[in-house]
């Protein structure tokens, strides 16, 4: 029989949902999937005190919207629950007992103000920060009589001396560590809480987890937890780990440095197809020259030895100009959709105006929304720009640049080029661009100026914008009456600057 594929993510619930989470979920999501298996999510809430309310609600959202559910989780339910660490404390105190039953782990009774004092010691010698095993040697008389006193108790792992331990990474290949430069590490603290290094082994184990890609810094915490698959006779699950994600300038991807926060990006409006192509390519693509694939793609083609684990830097420029594409590969009623959802999701986050406006226009002029959307599409790099880039269709009076409508004319010509140019439109017939374009370039030969600046001219009396799509074809979105409108309002603008 085959062996069933089972990956995990275990983010713990600190804060907003990390860009390095969503990375780790992917890879782990896409292989589960290209071997038929199960992606689990586990949430590692034992440490109490980083805890954020509303957190691990954050972690669902952030998996759903990238379109990648886990199988089981505390929501989604399974055979292997709890999947909430906190849910989980009696057993990982049970196993903990087992490896004191076994001498494979002690009580520690040490103060912090011990501790303190003997790192202190520590640093003054130069020496590796270590536990001293002062309580190692403890009779179980003693002990037994101390925890019956109400004695403040940790339990530790005991590490073995002079051994090399073996941490197999798949990718890596074999990392040797010197047990004697590993800590006993607490494994249960003195609140009954698990530490990570005991509830990721015992989770990983009893949750049937074939393989696990998690962050490379918990690489050197490995030792720890091959030994203590070892202590419990565990046959150890597939390990990757993953290197850190950086900026392009190879420092760490941190809040500090960019932005980690996928909410962020969404907000910026990226789409998630993009985001996922982003974040595998960060170590991963199908073949040698494509860059641009889909999820599915990726279930297809992946393999977790094609892994290109060099330095993955999380290139903005890049994230960007994939989005620009997704955003042009859509059809015109999709974009329409994904720009609602978007502005809807940025409305309920944080009331944002500009996403407001979005939907007013959408909801109160979907047709000329759709054909304005159209028109922006293949500039577009961010929905973020939509209310800049379609505000214009939209006011009912423009913010005039009078520069940029006089292009070095006088006030006085102006007003007459653009008052002649709306007659002579507005008798037009047919209105197409052929002759909308031959109009104006016959007039301004007939007045002597530069083609280029009556059309400069025109563009901002139509849009007060400097940048647009074309301009007939925005004139066509205006539709004929709301453009003529507006060379009358500009006309009108640089009236009022004369009189
Ligand atoms: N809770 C750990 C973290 O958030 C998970 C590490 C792991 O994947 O084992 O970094």
């Amino acid at each position: 029989m085959t062996q069933l594929i089972r990956t995990r993510v275990a983010p713990s619930p600190t804060g907003y949902p990390h860009v390095g989470t969503a990375f780790q979920a992917l890879l782990n999501w896409v292989y589960a999937h290209k071997h038929q298996g199960q992606f689990v999510l586990r949430i590692e809430d034992t440490d109490q005190k980083r805890a954020v309310e509303g957190a691990e609600q954050v972690i669902y959202q952030a998996l759903s919207w990238l379109e990648i559910e886990p199988d089981e989780s505390p929501k989604h339910l399974g055979d292997y629950g709890p999947y909430r660490q906190s849910e989980r404390l009696k057993i990982y105190q049970q196993y903990a007992q087992q490896l004191i039953d076994q001498d494979q782990a002690y009580y520690c009774f040490c103060s912090p103000t011990r501790l303190a004092k003997m790192r202190k010691q520590q640093q003054q010698a130069d020496q590796p920060p270590k536990y001293d095993r002062h309580c190692c040697g403890l009779s179980k008389t003693e002990v037994a009589r101390r925890l019956k006193n109400g004695e403040k108790a940790v339990i530790r792992m005991k590490i073995p001396n002079d051994q090399q331990i073996i941490v197999n990474d798949l990718l890596r290949g074999k990392v040797e560590f010197d047990s004697n430069i590993v800590d006993d590490q607490v494994i249960l603290k003195s609140d009954g809480f698990p530490t990570y290094h005991l509830a990721v082994v015992v989770d990983d184990h009893l949750m049937k987890i074939t393989h696990m890609l998690r962050g490379e810094e918990w690489l050197s915490s490995a030792p720890k937890h091959v030994l203590l698959y070892q202590y419990f006779g565990w046959s150890v699950p597939v390990m990757i780990h993953s290197p850190t994600l950086r900026n392009p300038d190879k420092s760490k991807l941190s809040k500090r440095k960019g932005n980690t926060s996928l909410w962020w990006y969404r907000k910026q409006g990226y789409l998630k197809e993009a985001l996922l192509n982003f974040l595998a390519l960060l170590v991963w693509k199908p073949h040698e020259d494509q860059e641009v694939f889909t999820k599915e793609e990726m279930v297809k083609n992946f393999a977790w030895s094609q892994l290109n684990f060099k330095a993955p830097v999380f290139d903005v420029a890049k994230l960007q100009w994939l989005n620009g594409l997704y955003l042009r590969k859509k059809s015109l009623s999709a974009l329409v959709k994904e720009v609602r959802a978007w502005a809807e999701w940025v409305v309920a986050q944080d009331d944002q105006a500009a996403a407001k406006q979005v939907l007013v226009w959408l909801n109160k002029q979907p047709s000329l929304f759709k054909k304005a959307l159209g028109l922006a599409q293949q500039r577009l790099k961010l929905l973020k720009e939509i209310p800049e880039l379609l505000g214009f269709y939209f006011a009912p009076e423009l913010d005039y640049d009078q520069a940029d409508l006089l292009q070095k004319h006088s006030v006085k010509e102006m007003i007459q080029a653009l008052t002649i140019i709306k007659q002579r439109l507005a008798k037009l017939d047919p209105w197409t661009a052929e002759s909308w374009e031959q109009t104006i370039r016959d007039y301004a030969d007939e007045l002597g100026w530069k083609h280029r600046d009556l059309f400069m001219a025109l563009r901002s009396a139509v849009t007060a914008e400097r940048f647009t799509p074309p301009l007939f074809a925005v004139m066509q979105v205006l539709g004929r009456t709301k453009s003529l409108q507006r060379l009358e309002q500009a006309s009108q603008f640089l009236q009022a600057v004369v009189s």
